[in-house]
């Protein structure tokens, strides 16, 4: 496997997949079908529960992973299976070695194994001069091409049929044509007497049920059965966290495994076996069955009290499924062995941090794999927390350290951004981007105008339009974050009036800062919890009814992010404040209840883009679109409205290429559905969809929707 050195090497890697062409449309096409099949697939069932369900049953069987490998050994050993221990990689694939060396193994079948493909077996038994068939297809494509999965359930699924095609024709000696069933049926015909003369199966075990020693395999392609039954050695490789204490455990995934991997409501293949069965190919007719069992790793992580969750994962590979990044580049370049959100995790843990530390870099923290996840694991912070990890262990960049002096500095980094503003000034175009990109910039940020930075920042204009209410029925505290403070104010001021107008005391503390959600991103924890601190001295939450923000991204990170950061000693008084926080649009609808009385509006076609901290961070979904119809705006649906817009703060930065594909395809719906303005609710989607369109010259007026509501106040 080829690990880029640095992240310039990287983003060349990106830029590679990018270009091409038939990757992006495979990938597109299946990010759409997807989303329709596993809503369909999941109609009429309480996603939620049964995910919490899971997520509560593996956590209590990760923290006793020892007692369940003891119990499914005595089990299985009772039964008449062989059950080892690796505790690394190597070991494992000396075990497997060893199997098949004593028992004489030359030829071996295999079917899908993640766990093989981490400890890279095929190479080791291929070294020792024994031949290695995959038998699943997408497996048995790849391995022809000498190259890895790029997906952890549909492993071909970069490739054409056309490629397939020539792969076949290559391998048959004979011109096959590129239809899809004959091309299986091709498959079919070569592998089968590869089962028939093979000594021993190697397969993967889904669960290893502790209460009867038993192992479960889910296959669609029915080749498992036929690895686990024809030759005369079985061999099943699985990874600790594979322990289940019953069988009821491994049903309740069974329910959602395939949902969430392919949309299916149920796979083809589910294998159960509970020791050898009888083996005509075995001079004693009973089969040799062994059970290899993976640490690598795994142990330690069990303990570790943020990380323990990845082990819940059931590999239905969803987390890659929906994230934006994957969709764009595939799976060689969002994964080392292991695939998306997770493999962008794993990668670290069970391969090191050479690795990862380019990978784990590459996540807009969009949150889509976390909200699909069959496991309930927390993925983007974590890929954040390996991030930091990295970085505290390898040294953090001058850039990021300096950004993260800088954020804690509040006098610093207001001064800075004050200075920056008369520096721009020949610079500003009158529609309030900049003429040509600051010199720290290189050109590859030229695919969205950038905005000049506001001539007077919101603090400054706020003694002016401080609103006075005579009987104010509450008091709140505005967030401003440091987008709409300096870059947009004039978003809060529209806020401000809507708010205002309901006879509710708006205070504006100034003492508040930048939310610290960029320092987090660029894996400045130290920074980002200082800055937390700032915050929370400045804004009092016993002061106040609630804490609104109009930027999306601070209300997800005031939320979620400040009571974690604060750790025990200052637990309480984060976790009063973010029980507090609220996002501008759920204050309005909700709890100021504003509805169509409040507005007299001309309907104008508006096109809604849902800001990922919102739709998937605080799950808000309606409040804005009601608000939007009750302000008598003619709203127009679009195709993934809640689809990343690829700003991801830092991200744009570190990976332009990434976030100008993300955006143009958004813009291009927008643009189908004829809507003459865009709406959202975080001031960083604002900046990139507007940069957008202004680079593109389209007519389309994009703006928060405190703008779209202010304008249209009675
Ligand atoms: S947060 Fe978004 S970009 Fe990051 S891994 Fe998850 S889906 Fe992908
Ligand atoms: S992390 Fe969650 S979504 Fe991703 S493969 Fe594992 S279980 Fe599936």
């Amino acid at each position: 496997m080829q690990t880029a050195q640095n992240l310039t090497q990287y983003r060349d890697e990106l830029k590679g997949a990018l270009s091409n062409e038939f990757l992006r449309k495979a990938m597109d096409n299946f990010a759409v079908a997807y989303r329709g099949s596993r809503v369909r697939a999941f109609t009429g069932i309480d996603v939620e529960t049964l995910v919490s369900q899971i997520a509560t049953a593996k956590d209590a069987s990760i923290s006793r992973l020892d007692q369940l490998f003891a119990e499914f050994k005595e089990k299985a050993e009772k039964a008449g299976v062989h059950v080892h221990l690796a505790r690394t990689a190597q070991e494992a694939n000396e075990i497997i070695g060893r199997i098949a060396e004593n028992a004489d193994c030359k030829k071996i079948v295999k079917s899908k194994s993640m766990t093989a493909e981490e400890t890279l077996l095929n190479h080791h038994l291929e070294a020792k001069g024994m031949e290695v068939t995959e038998t699943d297809l997408g497996e048995w494509i790849i391995q022809l091409r000498h190259e890895g999965p790029t997906h952890m359930v549909m492993p071909a699924i970069h490739l054409s049929r056309f490629q397939v095609a020539d792969l076949f024709t290559g391998v048959t000696g004979h011109e096959q044509d590129a239809e899809i069933e004959r091309l299986v049926k091709v498959a079919r015909r070569e592998l089968r007497q590869k089962y028939v003369d093979a000594d021993m199966g190697i397969s993967g075990a889904n669960f290893c049920v502790a209460e009867t020693g038993s192992l479960g395999i889910i296959t669609n392609e029915g080749n498992a059965r036929l690895v686990t039954t024809l030759p005369r050695v079985h061999v099943a490789i699985a990874g600790l966290d594979k322990l289940t204490p019953t069988l009821e455990d491994a049903l309740r995934v069974i329910k959602v495994l395939p949902r969430n991997a392919t949309g299916q409501a149920i796979t083809s293949y589910v294998t159960w076996i509970t020791g050898p069965s009888e083996c005509q190919a075995s001079p004693d007719g009973k089969k040799e069955m062994h059970v290899v069992f993976l640490d690598n790793g795994r142990s330690a992580l069990a303990k570790d009290p943020i990380f323990s969750q990845v082990l819940r994962c059931v590999r239905c590979g969803a987390c890659a499924n929906v994230c934006p990044v994957y969709r764009l580049v595939g799976g060689h370049q969002m994964g080392h062995i292991y695939i998306g959100a997770i493999g962008l995790i794993l990668t670290y843990f069970f391969h090191g941090r050479e690795a990862a530390k380019n990978l784990v870099q590459n996540c807009i923290n969009c949150g889509a794999c976390k909200h699909v996840c069959a496991a309930g694991i927390d993925l983007p912070r974590l890929i954040k927390d390996v991030h930091a990890r990295i970085l505290d262990e390898d040294g953090h960049p001058t850039q990021s350290t300096l950004l993260g002096k800088v954020l804690k500095n509040r006098t610093l980094f207001h001064t800075l951004l004050r200075t920056a503003r008369l520096a721009q000034r020949p610079f500003k175009t009158q529609g309030g981007f900049l003429r040509h990109l600051p010199l720290i910039f290189d050109k590859s940020q030229n695919f969205r105008a950038l905005p000049a930075i506001a001539s007077k920042a919101f603090r400054d204009r706020w003694p002016e339009i401080r609103p006075r209410v005579d009987k104010p029925t509450m008091k709140i505290a505005l967030f401003s974050g440091c987008v709409q403070d300096f870059v947009y104010p004039e978003q809060l001021e529209a806020a401000v009036r809507v708010i205002a107008g309901q006879n509710v005391q708006v205070e504006f503390p100034m003492g508040q800062t930048c939310c610290g959600l960029p320092a987090q991103m660029m894996g400045e924890t130290e920074a980002s919890r200082e800055v937390a601190r700032l915050n929370m001295t400045a804004i009092d939450a016993a002061d106040y009814d609630y804490i609104v923000t109009s930027c999306a991204s601070c209300a997800s990170h005031l939320k979620h992010a400040y009571p974690r950061l604060a750790g025990e000693e200052g637990q309480v008084k984060a976790q009063q404040f973010a029980d507090k926080v609220i996002d501008f649009s759920s204050f309005v609808h909700d709890v100021l209840g504003v509805g169509e009385e409040a507005f007299t509006g001309t309907g104008k076609k508006t096109a809604y883009h849902s800001p990922c901290h919102l739709c998937r961070g605080l799950g808000v979904i309606d409040q804005p679109r009601e608000l939007l119809r009750d302000a008598g705006v003619e709203y127009v649906p679009t195709e993934e409205e809640d689809v990343c817009c690829g700003f991801g703060g830092t991200f744009s930065m570190k990976f332009p290429e990434l976030s100008a594909e993300t955006l143009e395809r958004k813009l291009k719906i927008v643009e189908e559905s004829g809507a003459q303005e865009l709406v959202t609710d975080c001031p960083g989607c604002v900046m990139q969809l507007r940069g957008g369109a202004e680079r593109r010259g389209m007519r389309l007026n994009v703006r928060h929707i405190a703008e779209s509501l202010a304008e249209r106040l009675k």
